[in-house]
């Protein structure tokens, strides 16, 4: 037996909640939080045991002390692998975190693999999920892995290669006319009657312990140093909330001692409403009339974990950024061609972001400092080639 939980607990009033039962948002529908007894865990494990006492299992899933998962045997495997820090610039300290090399190309594979294997546990037999594409892929691979039935439902916008990836993949997936937030609206009005489990971002406790895992695999990376600057292209929030939670633990259980990284949320100018409300110096997000971004992953108009996201860059001392498409574009043909690394528009947005935050005075270019690359470059739209060879 590795499973340390103790409850979940919401968000927002922290009362409790049983960890083996079904659970979406809290009583006043906020998110709810997975606790673990750290104590317990601080008494009984080293550093080097959380590291090592689950290594032969891939990727993300060997920090099983910090897991949710109630049996090792739960893991459902498609090669997850520990995600590479690339260096793409000049700057000597800037790297990427590459999480296009996930399994279904994009970070979405870490929060519904633990997600989808405790949906499992929990003897659930039919998720759906609303997605902007990433997510919905992520789910339909591991719901099929796992023997459960998944429903996909996005944009009708949504980049075709996402839409047709989750098809292939064993989901049922519908397009709509609409937003991510009308998905959801749409799988909240139908779940009961179909026997929907609703694994919506943050709207059940364990894709955020998998999100969390980002900052496990950062921590270990660095040597147990954390960067000095996070730039994190912000939708729902997941990996913002889900790292910060991982840092939080891992200092109480005194496997870190450094400083706690500023975190930057990154969003598109035309879809921006973490960085407004912001700016407003305000605790919740006002929804976002309109939205329209390429960078698809974070066309994102509301959040349930608005409070979350804006307690966490305050605490951090980090800010928010907006970004415009054609600075995203801009960037991404741009490390594309000097660099060799063709970045998916959203990982290009951090990357817009970290050169307006060096112009802010924000940060300085000798600071470690990490970009989030959430997915592969090559699930989006890419310019027509019209070369004509003459001889
Ligand atoms: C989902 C997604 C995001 C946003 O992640 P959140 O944790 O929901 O904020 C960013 N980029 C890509 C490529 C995504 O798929």
């Amino acid at each position: 037996m590795h499973n340390f939980v103790t409850h979940l607990e919401c968000s927002k009033v922290g009362d409790h909640y049983k960890y083996d039962e079904i659970n979406n948002l809290s009583k006043i529908n906020k998110p709810l939080l997975v606790k673990y007894d750290l104590e317990k865990i601080k008494n009984k494990f080293s550093r080097k045991d959380f590291i090592q006492d689950f290594s032969q299992l891939p990727g993300f899933w060997k920090y099983q002390y910090l897991l949710p998962l109630a049996n090792v045997s739960s893991v459902i495997d498609l090669g997850e692998v520990i995600t590479p820090l690339v260096k793409v610039s000049t700057f000597p300290n800037l790297f990427f975190k590459d999480e296009g090399r996930l399994p279904t190309g994009s970070f979405k594979a870490r929060g519904l693999a633990l997600a989808v294997a405790r949906a499992k546990e929990l003897g659930i037999k039919k998720i759906a999920i609303p997605t902007n594409g990433n997510a919905g892929a992520a789910l339909a691979a591991y719901a099929s892995a796992a023997g459960i039935e998944s429903y996909v439902f996005c944009p009708k916008d949504t980049p075709p290669i996402n839409i047709k990836e989750a098809e292939l993949q064993g989901a049922k997936t519908f397009t709509i006319d609409g937003l991510i937030n009308d998905c959801g609206l749409l799988i909240a009005e139908h779940k009961e009657k179909e026997g929907w489990f609703d694994i919506s971002t943050l709207k059940e406790p364990y894709r955020l312990e998998g999100k969390k895992t980002m900052g496990f695999e950062l921590a270990e990376q660095l040597n147990w140093q954390l960067p000095k600057n996070i730039f994190y292209p912000t939708g729902g929030g997941t990996g913002l909330i889900g790292m910060w939670k991982a840092f939080n633990e891992l200092k109480k259980l005194g496997w870190i001692d450094c400083e706690f990284p500023k975190m930057f949320a990154i969003q598109s100018s035309t879809c921006s409403p973490i960085v407004k409300a912001f700016n407003e110096g305000k605790d919740y997000a006002d929804p976002w009339l309109n939205a329209q971004t390429l960078a698809s992953g974070i066309r994102v108009p509301v959040a349930v974990g608005d409070f979350l996201i804006l307690q966490t860059i305050r605490e951090s001392n980090g800010y928010a950024i907006a970004v415009d498409d054609q600075e995203i574009i801009r960037e991404r043909d741009n490390i594309a061609t000097t660099h060799g690394f063709l970045a998916c528009p959203e990982g290009a947005a951090t990357l817009a972001g970290y050169n307006k935050a060096l112009q802010m005075g924000l940060v300085d270019e000798n600071e470690k400092t990490v970009l989030f690359n959430c997915a592969t470059g090559l699930k989006y739209p890419m310019p027509e080639v019209n070369n004509k060879f003459h001889e």
